[in-house]
């Protein structure tokens, strides 16, 4: 029996720490966290960085933020302890070391001490045949271990070497079914190199014996290593997991996704305006999906459906266009009294103040209608912050409107509007379409001076709304200011 069927299942995220966290290792991360929570088992999150000088702190930060952003809680690793450590591959090279020295004294590694310009040499020969580079990088006959570390320990630089065995691997993979990798597709890969410093295969495969990982689900690019693992596991004594390799992202091009395509970041969606629920439903659709038409569920939904084998093989398409448009399907679905919190978070941030009571009150009455229009929560400040500061004018907006029978209008409507007794939506609604009639305007150029006139914006929520968010005398006023300054523009 395998160690998958025995107990429960343990499955790991490992992000290298070189980058902000990339949104191909945030779907690995979904699909490894979904499985795990499906068959009640551990998601384990590791911090890859072994290359100590691409590696930063500061990136081990972002990934943290990020998975917690996203409620990809994790039962071990980083952050959060285990029985295995601080779960950082550079807390554990000696580790790795005695794993290699092992390997070295079972005779299934050794010492290579050729020079760059040798194994270069061997490399070209391969790619002459056209053979894998790999294909005369192979143990030389005088590779004794004794001899070797007698080298090593008189300080001769060399790198330590897996002795691949020579057979091919074959294995199931839940996404890819039946694989198999011929032996000269397999190198004797590098584990140590001269500095002593672990390469990702003995480091990764080391970690997933050690940490008991009884699922790899990772991306396609890095199917090739897989065979190497297996071997590497084989050798030290372990049964190896079962793999499932997730398809590539390609962008709407069907290119390898990039910057090109979008963000590649997942910071630029956290703070770029999405909620957590829709960036994490629309990831959770790279490469699955419920096996209906529904593409809206949440968290527990899709963990109750997800499985490794129904992903599919071919390559997934991130859309930043429909994740966009998604995340309005999720402003839209918001309870009203969330929205208005929500609203509310937005524009004191952007104020860098408090509102006060009333200032909430106007926002709350506004808020339905601003919810209807938004995709992203950055959307919302600019949307209703004509409420609560003085309006600055977009230019382009006045040139545009402020024109021809403006003037006339501002004041019509100022003279309505200081009249009205009954501040409401209707009364004010009624009121400036009395105005259009009495002077012949059409609702076009007799409303959208005024929108300009209060809002600073030809862009704004509907706009006898607005006026009734605002306080009657600040309404006016602005009326008369828009006024005023056409006199002076015109003039
Ligand atoms: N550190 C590797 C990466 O960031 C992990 C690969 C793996 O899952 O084995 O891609």
């Amino acid at each position: 029996m395998s160690a998958a069927e025995t107990g429960a299942v343990r499955l790991r995220i490992a992000p290298s720490p070189t980058g902000h966290l990339h949104i191909g290792n945030v779907r690995a991360a979904l699909f490894n966290w979904l499985y795990a929570r499906r068959r009640g088992g551990v998601f384990i999150v590791r911090i890859d960085d072994t290359d100590q000088a691409r590696s930063d702190d500061r990136y081990i930060d972002d990934i943290i933020e990020g998975f917690r952003w996203l409620g990809l809680d994790w039962d071990e690793g980083i952050g959060v302890g285990g029985p295995h450590g601080t779960y950082r591959q550079s807390d554990r090279f000696d580790r790795y070391r005695a794993a290699a020295e092992t390997l070295l004294e079972a005779g299934r590694a050794y010492y290579d001490f050729r020079s760059a310009e040798e194994l270069e040499k061997l490399r070209r020969q391969a790619q002459a045949e056209r053979k894998p580079p790999g294909y005369y990088i192979r143990r030389p006959p005088d590779a004794d271990f004794e001899a070797g570390r007698r080298r090593a320990e008189a300080g001769e630089r060399g790198v330590i070497r897996f002795s691949t065995p020579g057979r091919p691997v074959e294995f199931t993979d839940l996404v890819r079914g039946e694989v198999r990798f011929e032996p000269d597709a397999i190198d004797d890969f590098v584990m140590l190199r001269s500095d002593g410093s672990p390469t990702y295969h003995l480091a990764s495969t080391v970690d997933d014996i050690d940490y008991r990982i009884t699922h790899v689900a990772r991306g396609e690019d890095l199917l090739s290593s897989t065979p190497k693992h297996i071997l590497l596991t084989e050798a030290l004594g372990a049964e190896w997991p079962v793999y499932a390799h997730l398809p590539l992202l390609f962008g709407t091009d069907r290119r390898k996704l990039s910057k090109r395509h979008g963000d590649t970041a997942l910071r630029a969606y956290r703070e770029g305006g999405y909620l957590a629920p829709a960036v994490f439903n629309y990831m959770s659709l790279l490469g699955w999906s419920m096996g209906s038409d529904d593409e809206i569920f949440g968290r527990e939904e899709a963990a109750a459906a997800f499985d490794l084998t129904a992903v599919q093989k071919s390559p997934a398409v991130f859309d930043a266009e429909k994740l966009a448009w998604m995340n309005g399907v999720y402003m839209r679905a918001m309870a009203g009294g969330e929205f208005v919190d929500l609203a509310v978070g937005c524009i004191e941030q952007d104020l860098g103040r408090g509102l006060d009571e009333d200032e909430r009150r106007r926002l709350a009455g506004l808020a339905p209608l601003v919810q209807e229009r938004v995709k992203l929560t950055t959307e919302v400040a600019p949307a209703v912050r004509f409420l609560f500061t003085d309006v600055s004018y977009e230019e382009r907006a006045w040139r545009k409107v402020m024109k021809g029978e403006a003037a006339r209008a501002l004041e019509a409507a100022h003279e309505a509007l200081r009249a009205l007794e009954d501040w409401t939506t209707a009364g004010i609604e009624q009121a400036l379409r009395a105005v259009l009639a009495a002077e012949g305007l059409s609702a076009r150029k007799g409303l959208q001076p005024i929108r300009v006139a209060i809002t600073g914006s030809n862009i704004s929520p509907p706009l006898f709304e607005s006026l009734a968010a605002l306080p009657q005398g600040a309404a006016i006023d602005r009326i008369a200011a828009a006024s005023e300054r056409l006199a002076r523009t015109d003039s």
